[in-house]
């Protein structure tokens, strides 16, 4: 299986990437995991036909992980798609995506496609091989009781993939190393947020994980220098343990098993 880089900024807007996203592919089943703005140019940019995916997942509703989706589901209707897209949003917000969407004129009734949304609350399989499991993460807990005052709940979601080729964590935000650190042990790769995990402890946890590929995203401006230097097509940084995404990077997951 393959993720493809689709966006790699933080929540900070800049010039050269994309807000949140990941596409992971395995043979022709291709799911998106968040969907920042930008996110169809992106894919389109990589040779990918946004219209051709399986499944959309929403870590959470925070601008820079969800701000593309709504163009995403114009660009479908647009190339009149007419197979049902799997959408996963965290549990209790399947309302309101409805509601934004019906703000933008996206009309369930009027779509070539029927768009079905669903709680990630389960394992989801995609095709015969590829399972992703949906588990919660502590990234909105700051803000569960001022968002319980306006009557939404603050949940987050992390990504464990298993497929025939190995095990791969996508954190999606965190609050810190702890919300994967389990689940990451028993992977090949993780790719993860460095806007709200410290360096230092990144590389404490590779020590700790020598096998593991981990691979930086959500890349926040003051880690520019450092996404710089260590590249992956930078052989300058190859001693160097982490590795910065930068959009369009692609990781393959081959025969870890
Ligand atoms: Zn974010």
């Amino acid at each position: 299986m393959q993720f493809i880089l689709t966006g790699t900024a933080s929540g900070i807007p800049v010039a050269h990437r994309r807000h949140a996203s990941v596409l992971l592919r395995h043979g022709q089943r291709m799911v998106l995991l968040d969907a920042g703005e930008g996110v169809s140019a992106s894919l389109l940019s990589q040779d990918i036909d946004p219209v051709l995916l399986d499944a959309v997942l929403i870590s959470h509703t925070h601008a820079d992980h969800v701000a593309g989706l709504p163009l995403l589901l114009q660009g479908m209707h647009l190339a009149e798609r007419e197979a049902p897209l799997d959408i996963r949003v965290p549990p209790g917000r399947e309302q309101w995506f409805r509601d934004w969407f019906a703000g933008l004129y996206i009309f369930e009734e009027k779509w070539s496609f029927p768009v079905v949304l669903r709680p990630l609350d389960e394992e989801i399989r995609v095709g015969e091989e590829l399972r992703i499991r949906p588990f919660p993460n502590r990234h909105l807990d700051r803000v569960r009781e001022l968002a319980g005052r306006h009557g939404i709940p603050a949940d987050s979601f992390s990504f464990f993939i298993s497929g025939p080729d190995g095990g791969a964590v996508v954190s999606s935000d965190i609050a810190s190393i702890d919300d994967i650190a389990e689940a990451a042990a028993t992977a090949d790769l993780l790719i993860i947020d460095s806007t709200h995990v410290a360096v230092g402890e990144l590389e404490a946890y590779m020590t700790a994980h020598p096998e593991l590929t981990v691979v930086c995203t959500h890349v926040p401006p003051e880690l520019e220098p450092e996404a710089g230097r260590h590249r992956p097509d930078d052989a300058s940084g190859a001693s160097h343990p982490l590795l910065f995404a930068h959009d369009g990077m692609r990781i393959d997951l081959e025969n870890h098993q």
